[in-house]
């Protein structure tokens, strides 16, 4: 017999599988991971297929060495995945499979944990009989009487009844009254928040409506849905209910949230509804832990799986459920090699393992919407909250107002007032200052012009970094000196705009001396559980304010929230991203979606310098159909995905001109094929070659070439020819080729 095998190295001249012979008497499946000789020394591989023959002369095949488990740690679906990965990539399929495994499991990094282990030998009654006549030892007395329950118990776990039980043991064990062994144990992670029991909830029309279509397709042949509610209609207890019908029918689900970090309580509503059928996979679980969970799920013990995107690629056996919980977030988009969208791979799983889909959000993603409307998923709406609970009053406040009232910090005087009397009530607020893009766009305090780059319609940014005072387009390359009065209305208050959580927190302390605040940003949650111990903080009700960052806005349900304050709204909406309008409305909704969800009513104040904005007008009355036509049409008009895909080449490289020489030679690689092809010519609307936003980055120079390609039949094989074209060696240069990447700078 002989297996082809994918070695686990990355590199295409090692692409396609080695033969390699199996030895009289080992047995192999596909999937199983295999140690092979591979030139002079020993490599990992994984078994591709097997075969009763080959083409080779027998003396050039090589024998496997052994098998690393006695079981297939890639289970056939998910090798068929990798395949289709590694083909729509256009990558080498070792990479592609390296994503169906835990990191540490390669290179034999973790191993099986064991722990000695005494069970008793003899029967109960004997042992307890030994126990009284045992005059000599108290300890081996003590250690027969809890033995004697028949049940295996771990040294460490009898070493809490008697003290050192070592030599005891020992004795005990030469005398034939018990065996001990190393057994294998599982590192299963502890949780933060306490569980939590079925709330036994009657549910809503809306929930029951969605359920209805869901529930016939787990026992058919699957569906696809996207679950569009509204913040508080209740969309987790449809996926709960949905994992439960799943379970019962024998098969497993996953549920993939945006950030675990995030979502503690998801976690535990999970673990308290399901107990330890449900294991959680984050990384900041320990590789042990993290390779315990896997096992877990691999063996079939473990049938719910709660993670990030990669949780996408678990072994789960006999799939029945995805749900991507907050499917419109970036983090879905992986930005390591390989690249991967978690929502177009879990589409792909429950297609190959005929499970269900759930995409659900309040805030879709314009791509997934449009789908939707397509008829790729079927739309379930849930337009109303539990309880009829009235979506929160939302107060739009001109910050330009405040300005020429005199009042120059970050809280507007309404804020202030409702902030004070919210506290006062003993009730809690969030404050939201998104500090992405701090000081990175220039805009009039007096009348919200934004510097805009001429071409593109985007906003010109400035970058500390750079030092040369100058703003620049991230699309075009197009650089400008920054205007010292505003063009639209002469004022001098042009500047560059931002004000960080620290300083909100300053000004609540001075607005509201004594009262206890909590904030999260980057630089607070750092460390193991960092962001737990806030939320505990503010769950707890012993801080009463929360301010933060876009961090507060995800999925966090605070039933005594009942303001909510939005520092500055065009933060977001002036980012150079032709994704800014759709991040800044999805951003305002959720946010504004955290107040109210209790008893008690909630109230928004969204402070903006553009209150004329449409998109603030939509996210305020929570209005989302009509910020989707406003966008879809926008997009059409500007050949934005979903019309276009977005193509680029990074270079990156220790020397700056050696990473503008190779952005240089694929530029004219590219006008070459476009001069040669009229196709290319035709598709290629756009091609530029510059700095990206982030010039240098961990030592390294950057550059980048940017196209905007139509979307055609002829378009994959393009994206092959490119991802050629970005394999070529070039000195002393990395070279990335990313569609639609998820940040352009
Ligand atoms: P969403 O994710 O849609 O914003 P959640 O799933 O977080 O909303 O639910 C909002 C709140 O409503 C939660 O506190 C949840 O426990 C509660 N809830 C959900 N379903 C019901 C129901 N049928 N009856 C009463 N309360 C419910
Ligand atoms: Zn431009």
């Amino acid at each position: 017999m002989y297996c082809q095998v994918i070695i686990d190295i990355v590199h295409e001249n090692v692409a396609s599988p080695f033969t390699y012979r199996i030895p009289e008497g080992m047995n192999l499946e596909p999937g199983q991971r295999v140690a092979v000789p591979f030139g002079r020394r020993e490599k990992e591989g994984i078994v591709l297929s097997l075969s009763e023959t080959s083409d080779l002369a027998e003396s050039r095949v090589r024998d496997v060495l052994r098998p690393l488990e006695d079981y297939a740690a890639v289970p056939a679906e998910l090798m068929e995945l990798a395949r289709q990965m590694a083909q729509d990539a256009h990558c080498p399929l070792a990479e592609t499979l390296r994503l169906m495994l835990p990191a540490q499991m390669r290179g034999g990094r973790v191993h099986v944990k064991t722990e000695k282990t005494a069970v008793l030998n003899i029967p109960c009654e004997d042992a307890l009989k030994l126990a009284e006549a045992e005059k000599r030892s108290p300890k081996r007395a003590a250690l027969l009487r809890a033995l004697a329950d028949g049940k295996a118990h771990t040294v460490r776990e009898l070493a809490g009844m008697v003290k050192d039980p070592a030599s005891a043991l020992k004795k005990l064990s030469a005398d034939g009254s018990i065996r001990l062994s190393e057994e294998e144990t599982l590192r299963i992670p502890g949780i933060t928040f306490e569980n939590c029991t079925d709330p036994g909830f009657t549910l809503t029309a809306g929930q029951r409506e969605a359920l209805d279509e869901i529930l016939p397709c787990l026992t058919g042949k699957g569906g696809r849905f996207l679950l569009h509610g509204v913040t508080g209609s209740g969309k987790t207890e449809v996926f709960m209910a949905a994992v439960h019908e799943t379970l019962s029918l024998g098969k497993s689900a996953i549920i993939l949230v945006p950030e675990i970090a995030l979502t503690p309580q998801m976690v535990s509503w999970f673990r308290g509804r399901f107990g330890p059928v449900a294991a959680v996979i984050h990384s900041r679980l320990s590789p042990g832990e993290r390779f315990d969970e896997w096992r877990r799920i691999r063996r079939g013990e473990a049938r719910v799986v709660i993670g990030a995107r990669s949780a996408v690629f678990s072994p789960a056996r006999e799939l029945g459920l995805i749900v991507v919980d907050e499917e419109h977030e970036s983090t879905y988009m992986s930005d390591h090699h390989p690249r991967y969208d978690a929502r177009e791979v879990a589409i792909q799983r429950c297609e190959r393992e005929n499970a269900t889909l759930i995409l659900a959000s309040a805030t879709p993603s314009i791509l997934s919407f449009a789908r939707a409307r397509r008829g790729d998923y079927m739309l379930l709406e849930m337009p109303r909250r539990v309880k009829d609970r009235p979506l929160p009053e939302v107060e739009i406040v001109d910050m330009r107002k405040e300005l020429e009232n005199g009042n120059r910090t970050v809280l507007s005087s309404a804020l202030r007032k409702t902030l004070k009397e919210c506290v006062s009530r003993g009730e809690q607020a969030m404050l939201l200052m998104n500090r992405r893009g701090y000081n990175s766009f220039v805009s009039c305090r007096s009348c919200g012009y934004v510097v805009k780059c001429p071409n593109c319609d985007i906003s010109m940014t400035y970058h500390v970094a750079d030092n040369d005072g100058l703003l620049r387009c991230h699309y075009c390359g197009h650089a400008m000196r920054p205007p010292e009065t505003c063009p639209e209305c002469g004022g001098r208050y042009i500047r560059y705009f931002g004000a960080g959580t620290q300083k909100v927190e300053e000004e609540v302390a001075k607005l509201l001396p004594g009262v206890s605040t909590v904030r999260m940003d980057y630089d607070t949650t750092g460390g193991k559980d960092g962001h737990g111990k806030i939320l505990e903080e503010f769950r707890s009700g012993r801080a009463r304010i929360l301010i933060g960052t876009q961090m507060i806005a995800k999925g966090l349900d605070f039933p005594q929230v009942t303001l909510v304050g939005v520092i500055a709204a065009d933060m977001t909406l002036n980012l150079p991203d032709y994704r800014s309008r759709e991040r800044t409305f999805q951003l305002l909704t959720q946010v504004a979606g955290r107040a109210g969800r209790g008893e008690k009513p909630g109230k928004v104040i969204i402070q903006t310098y553009k209150p004329e904005d449409p998109v603030i007008g939509y996210a305020a009355s929570q209005d989302y159909r009509s910020f989707f036509e406003d966008e879809f049409r926008r997009r059409r008009r500007g050949l934005y995905p979903p019309f276009t895909l977005l193509a680029r080449f990074l270079t990156e490289s220790r020397s700056e001109t050696a990473a503008e020489h190779a952005a240089n030679h694929l530029e004219r690689e590219i006008r070459e094929m476009m001069e040669k092809h009229p196709v290319w010519q035709k598709k290629i609307l756009h091609v530029t070659n510059d700095t990206p936003g982030v010039k240098v980055l961990r030592g390294k120079s950057r550059r980048h070439v940017l196209m905007k390609l139509l979307v055609s039949p002829e378009t994959d094989e393009m994206i092959a020819a490119m991802t050629e074209m970005a394999r070529e060696p070039f000195e002393e240069t990395e070279v990335w080729f990313e569609i639609n990447p998820t940040t352009m700078i």
